[in-house]
């Protein structure tokens, strides 16, 4: 039955790279996924018999479009904008929107994949899907990156709507970008649907709480994964890469657990103190004064500053968060982690670990958790923020909170369910993405081909 059950799934990814051979990411995630349910095709097979995995890897639709723009020169610019509308089977298309120079096909449908997997996680009724453009935001000025939000909401406009496809923010994306594009999306359509896209600032229809919940997401999982090991956050050292949205609020909610943060990093490099980095300075120079993880070491001189930004995976710590980007994370990295110590690896960013460095963990029993489970926050509190533009309302921050907390002891609660029905031993990727996978299965069962 099991040799049935792989031949089919290996059948299932040679046609997905024989169909688009130059994805490697997107063959990453779909070979993590295939793998991940095979317990639960053998157990139902129905699934192989609907036809259902042949469908689950094909995009529902993918959208590719000129996004021209003018410099502040005058200059005429071209990027590539795209969308990739993954799986609409529970709800509206929703993701985000990524603004990277890196961003390309690829990137955008290995993003929606984990999407539809991610949002079905979270209990609420949202679809799967990704945007972007490879354009570099660094460096431009606010004038060019409005022209481009424009024009790349120009383009997008007719694809999307409260209850077709939500947008949100990724890399590069953050709340001045989707002002930006609200506001030509509402010019456009002559109408204020404030459901088209979330991660809105407060004033206009934001949710209070959007900002901080996929890092304070990030944590609240955390926290369940070290229970349930017996150690606790209070008192654990903790290492977070990146510099964006995700890794300040872990780092701020980390530390208000009483986790020490020891090391983090930005793309210059990573900074050190193993007694620990004091969050609310590190906060203001990234978000106030736009400043490099080095401007630390002005406040504290006992701080030390390294250039290698992967170097910040050598430093000891019992909780690793890798919270930059895809692949930030390899075998070498994990093994180091594994040498000096590391507990628990929780992936704040979207498939930060690659396949290698995952292996090494789940060998050397490591507790790991996956990002469409640990990184479900932030799309969880952009379904609450289209619930309250929905009644017209606004929640408090405390209720926003209250509910993300819920959401993501419930995530943890599933995933350990779904695994703990086929294996003795708890394997979150498993459980994730059996969870995640089931649902919308059944949805695409009920509604027909
Ligand atoms: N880009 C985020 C993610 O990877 C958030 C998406 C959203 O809020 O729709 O989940």
């Amino acid at each position: 039955e099991n040799k049935k059950v792989s031949a089919y799934l290996d059948e299932i990814y040679r046609s997905v790279v024989k169909r688009d051979p130059n994805e490697p990411e997107f063959h990453q995630a779909v070979a993590v996924f295939l793998q991940s349910i095979l317990p639960l095709l053998e157990k139902e097979p129905h699934y192989m018999d609907l036809g259902i995995l042949e469908q689950i890897v094909e995009p529902e639709r993918v959208i590719s479009f000129r996004v021209t723009w003018v410099d502040d020169n005058g200059k005429t610019q071209v990027n590539r904008g795209y969308r990739v509308q993954f799986n609409s089977a529970i709800g509206p298309f929703k993701g985000g929107i990524r603004f990277d120079p890196s961003v390309n096909l690829s990137i955008v449908k290995f993003l929606g994949f984990e999407q539809t997997f991610k949002n079905s996680l979270t209990g609420q009724p949202i679809g799967g899907a990704k945007g972007g453009a490879d354009f570099d935001p660094k460096g431009k000025s606010d004038n060019e990156i409005m022209r481009f939000c424009q024009s790349y909401m120009t383009e997008l406009a007719r694809y999307i709507g409260p209850d077709i496809d939500v947008p949100a923010g990724d890399l590069g994306v953050g709340a001045k970008e989707i002002g930006y594009m609200f506001g030509q999306y509402k010019r456009i359509r002559g109408a204020y649907e404030a459901g088209v896209i979330t991660g809105k600032a407060p004033v206009y229809g934001g949710s209070l709480g959007r900002t901080e919940a996929t890092g304070y997401g990030t944590i609240y999982f955390l926290k369940e994964m070290l229970r349930d090991i017996g150690h606790n956050i209070s008192g654990s050292s903790v290492v977070v890469s990146g510099s964006g949205n995700v890794s300040i609020y872990a780092m701020e909610k980390a530390s208000q657990l009483g986790a020490k943060v020891v090391a983090c990093s930005d793309t210059s490099g990573y900074i050190y103190n193993k007694n620990g980095i004091v969050v609310e300075v590190l906060k203001r120079i990234k978000q106030v004064d736009k400043g490099r993880v080095s401007d630390y070491l002005e406040f504290d001189p006992d701080t030390t500053f390294h250039e290698n930004c992967k170097g910040i995976w050598s430093v000891p710590c019992d909780v690793a968060l890798p919270c930059a980007t895809q692949n930030e994370l390899d075998e070498e990295d994990a093994i180091e982690l594994v040498k000096n110590g590391v507990i628990a690896v929780a992936e704040g960013a979207n498939m930060p670990c690659t396949l290698k460095a995952t292996n090494v963990f789940l060998e050397n029993g490591v507790t790991f958790g996956p990002a469409k489970a640990t990184n479900a926050g932030g799309v969880a509190v952009s379904q609450l923020e289209m619930a309250q533009n929905s009644m017209r309302l606004k929640w408090t921050f405390e209720e926003v909170d209250e509910r993300l907390q819920d959401i993501m002891m419930n995530i943890y609660e599933n995933c350990v369910d779904a695994t703990e029905q086929f294996d003795s031993a708890t394997n979150l990727i498993q459980g994730a993405n059996i969870a995640g996978f089931k649902k919308v299965a059944d949805a695409m069962i009920a509604q027909g081909v």
